[in-house]
């Protein structure tokens, strides 16, 4: 069993309290994968001040050299991919072609932000006069927070991390404590980069108390949180006094809408994909499909043979394509969403059920799970399941498929088959989502683009990834020179 603590200022240290955690695999509950220090209040607070005393040096820092630690950081991440991709498995569950992808996201985010160092700056602006200079300066805004989830535990704080850094914020990161070790793990190959001692910091432990101590340290400036609605939406609440920038991505209820005239076989592979790919447990999952009244049954039917004919098992096994669900409670949740859409008279028709044969008794599976005479105004067709449920429902024509998909209090990603290109313009105007696809999964993501949700899947101001994810963690300075006196 691998052994972590707390990273501040530099250095790795027990928790204030003494107190540890253990992570378990949960292909195989029987082997423990890690313990971690339980940070607290008192170990957050140390680590906010660790990342106040960092930043005059680093963020008077060039962009460029900043950018070299980033460059030289991935090089070391793309050495250790085979090594942190097995571990990712081993703590989250998903498959490791799903795990080594997810380092190699990881390796490509540090590449692209290494690079973008030679970009940062501000902008020229003409003059009413002549004599004088108008310019901008980008600035880094302090001691930034990121709060991370366990479903991309090496991705997302990649994605936040990078570009925090290379604005000259520094950093106290916290990681979900279903699987922490991706996060921790970066942190290791950062300060062998070369970042210095201070610049980011890593706190373990209860998200409660450290939510409570970004509220209350004066010297924490950004807070960037990915999770779900009902944390998110409290941080929030408890940030409003201090008037903290804060960036809020969250969950979604993702639709893929299928037309009639749409390639059925392509629909169904990029539902499947969508749905049961990452054990569902991805943000912009295909949760629910919204298909034409005249296809649905012969898509079902297709859906239905996709997700029969996918093996579920230990992601660290061959051929295995979908891993396991990450812990008991999120395994329990997804059972009792199966429940609540039969009893409200939605059908089963493949899946549903906890996998218990053999070896797989000692880990949490479940079986891909398609539910059909799903109606609008169900639970399964409101809320995020965040597994491998995918719930169909029928539609007449196009309007009402897109009032469907509308018709929620989110908007993260949405997806439309078809082969009729006006159809395809116009959802792409009048669907409420962060990002759309047309004939393509709802899943997946270019690093290079931005992303983000709109409704309450994020507070929808700043985006993340691409060269504007610097807007988040930059404030402008506007420069008046008159060299005419
Ligand atoms: P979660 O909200 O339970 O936890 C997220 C993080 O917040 C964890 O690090 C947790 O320890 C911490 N936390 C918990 N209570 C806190 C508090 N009071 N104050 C501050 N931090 C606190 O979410 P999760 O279960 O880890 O992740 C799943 C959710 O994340 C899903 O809803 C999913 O849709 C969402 N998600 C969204 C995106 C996106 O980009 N929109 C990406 C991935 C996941």
């Amino acid at each position: 069993m691998k052994q972590y603590s707390l990273f501040v200022n530099g250095q790795w240290v027990p928790a204030a309290s003494g107190r540890t955690f253990t992570t378990r695999n949960p292909a195989d509950l029987r082997e423990a994968v890690a313990e971690y220090a339980s940070g607290g209040s008192e170990d957050a607070q140390a680590a906010f001040e660790a990342a106040r005393l960092a930043f005059p040096k680093w963020s008077s820092s060039t962009p460029i050299g900043r950018g070299r630690v980033l460059s030289k950081a991935s090089q070391l991440l793309e050495g250790r991919k085979a090594e942190l991709a097995e571990l990712l498995t081993r703590e989250e569950g998903k498959t490791l072609a799903e795990a080594t992808g997810e380092v190699q996201r990881a390796v490509d985010i540090f590449r692209f932000f290494g690079g973008l160092s030679y970009t940062v700056g501000g902008q020229t602006i003409p003059h009413d006069l002549p004599g004088n200079l108008l310019l901008t300066k980008r600035e880094a805004v302090g001691v930034a927070a990121l709060i991370t989830p366990w479903n991309f535990p090496v991705a997302i704080p990649a994605w936040k991390l990078a570009p925090a850094l290379l604005a000259g914020n520094t950093v106290v990161l916290k990681p979900a404590s279903q699987a922490p070790a991706l996060a921790v793990e970066l942190a290791r190959v950062l300060a062998e980069a070369g970042l210095p001692a201070g610049v980011l910091n890593v706190v373990t432990g209860e998200g409660r108390s450290f939510g409570a101590a970004v509220a209350s340290h004066s010297s924490v400036k950004a807070v960037s949180f990915t999770g779900s609605y009902s944390v998110g939406h409290g941080l929030y609440q408890a940030l409003a006094p201090r008037m903290v920038r804060t960036q809020l991505e969250m969950g979604g209820k993702n639709p893929t809408i299928v037309l009639a005239d749409a390639d059925l076989d392509l629909a169904v592979n990029l539902v499947a994909r969508a749905g049961f790919g990452l054990t569902g447990q991805a943000c912009t999952a295909t949760s629910r499909v919204i298909v034409d009244q005249s296809v649905v049954e012969a898509f079902t039917e297709k859906l239905v043979a996709k997700a029969k004919s996918w093996k579920v098992g230990p992601g660290l096994t061959a051929g295995i394509d979908i891993g396991a669900v990450v812990s008991e409670s999120q395994l329990k949740g997804n059972l009792e969403y199966v429940a609540i859409a039969e009893s409200e008279g939605a059908r089963i028709v493949s899946g549903g059920n906890r996998l218990l044969d053999g070896d797989l008794v000692h880990g949490l599976f479940m079986e891909p799970t398609v539910i059909d005479h799903v109606r609008p105004t169900m639970r399964i067709a409101q809320e995020e399941v965040f597994g491998p449920v995918i719930a169909v429902i029928s539609v007449h024509g196009f309007d009402e498929a897109l009032t469907v998909a509308n018709g929620l209090e989110v908007g993260l990603s949405a997806s439309l088959v078809t082969r009729d290109f006006k159809r395809a313009l116009e959802y792409v105007d009048r669907i409420e989502a962060g990002v759309v696809k047309v004939n393509q999964i709802s899943t997946g993501l270019a690093l290079q683009a931005p992303f983000g949700g709109v409704k309450q899947s994020s507070t929808d101001t700043f985006r993340e990834q691409g060269a504007g994810a610097l807007e988040f963690y930059t404030r402008t300075k506007t420069v008046y020179l008159d060299y005419s006196v």
